[in-house]
């Protein structure tokens, strides 16, 4: 049983949303980066491995804390006889294995050890879950999940899957024991109550409702060069279409992640989105979707 569904990180979601709306710096570039492709290899593991959960229970994107220690599980597998904990790594390129550690193989420069994500992952929820008296022993793997993926000089004796080794692995685990119990379900859903559901972050600038770049943005790939003919929103890069409502409220939700202090006031969604057919339209949208505040020249939806 598949008990949440991955969903996209709100830092990935703001980095995404300011990118498109304003010049970010290198580092913020380079970290949306990574935070996007490992949300893609992840999805590509979801799809890989969502057979399973006819058998198992199967939690997705957990972030837990454990007596101050924050940790994050990209998927965890829930047996009977042990929790499989599933450390996703969606590298491309060339790396190499040397004295146990990992280097690009290009910039010979060390990456982060997964195996070494992996092993505090295992023993941080362990702890957590001994503490609250749960007994199952716990084992875990780091996927390479990549196409492009290569490690010269690979370690054989590491818990690590390869793409071309994907499919054998999660046949493997499919026929593990899987007669589960009240308790196997007490352990989820005591993990789902743990998860931190928004894990705080800092971005490393700043940015101003002022300084961000105004108009509608295409839904599907982000383009500014769209047009807008009568009720709908199209997309001149990709084609895609959306209802002028629904666009109008997607622009709601932007301001709202980037700047949850501001209220909501038709004045403000107008100058974010400029809507043909001007502010009235906006208004309509709104009073149709949010509940109308205050009065006269001050009014806002919440
Ligand atoms: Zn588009």
């Amino acid at each position: 049983m598949l008990l949440n569904e991955r969903v996209e990180r709100t830092e990935l979601t703001v980095l995404k949303l300011l990118n498109l709306r304003m010049e970010i710096p290198d580092d913020a570039k380079h970290r949306l980066s990574i935070l996007q492709k490992g949300y893609e290899g992840e999805l590509r593991f979801d799809e890989s491995s969502a057979w399973l959960a006819e058998k198992f229970l199967i939690l997705r994107d957990l972030f837990l804390d454990y007596d101050g220690n924050k940790f994050q599980i990209d998927t965890l597998i829930i047996t009977q006889k042990c929790i499989v904990v599933c450390e996703v790594k969606y590298y491309q390129g060339n790396y190499y294995y040397e004295d146990g550690e990992f280097r690009n193989i290009t910039t010979r420069k060390k990456i982060k050890n997964p195996l070494h994500q992996l092993s505090r992952c295992k023993t941080l929820l362990s702890q957590l879950l001994q503490k609250h008296g749960f007994h199952l022993s716990i084992d875990g793997n780091v996927i390479f999940n990549h196409p492009e993926f290569f490690l010269y000089d690979a370690p054989q004796d590491k818990p690590i899957i390869y793409l071309p080794q994907l499919n054998q692995y999660l046949h493997n685990l499919s026929g593990l024991p899987s007669v589960l119990n009240d308790g196997h379900h007490r352990i989820a859903q005591f993990l789902l109550e743990r998860h931190i559901a928004n894990p705080p972050f800092e971005l490393p600038f700043s940015y101003d409702f002022n300084g961000m770049r105004k108009g509608f943005c295409c839904g599907r790939c982000g383009s500014f060069f769209v047009s807008s003919g009568g009720r709908n929103l199209v997309c001149n890069n990709c084609g895609f279409e959306e209802e002028l409502g629904t666009a109008v409220l997607r622009c709601v939700e932007e301001i709202r992640l980037l700047f949850p202090e501001l209220k909501i006031t038709t004045k403000l969604v107008y100058e974010w989105c400029g809507v043909e057919g001007g502010r009235k339209r906006v208004m309509r949208i709104l009073n149709k979707h949010f509940k109308k505040m205050g009065y006269g020249k001050h009014v806002y939806f919440i």
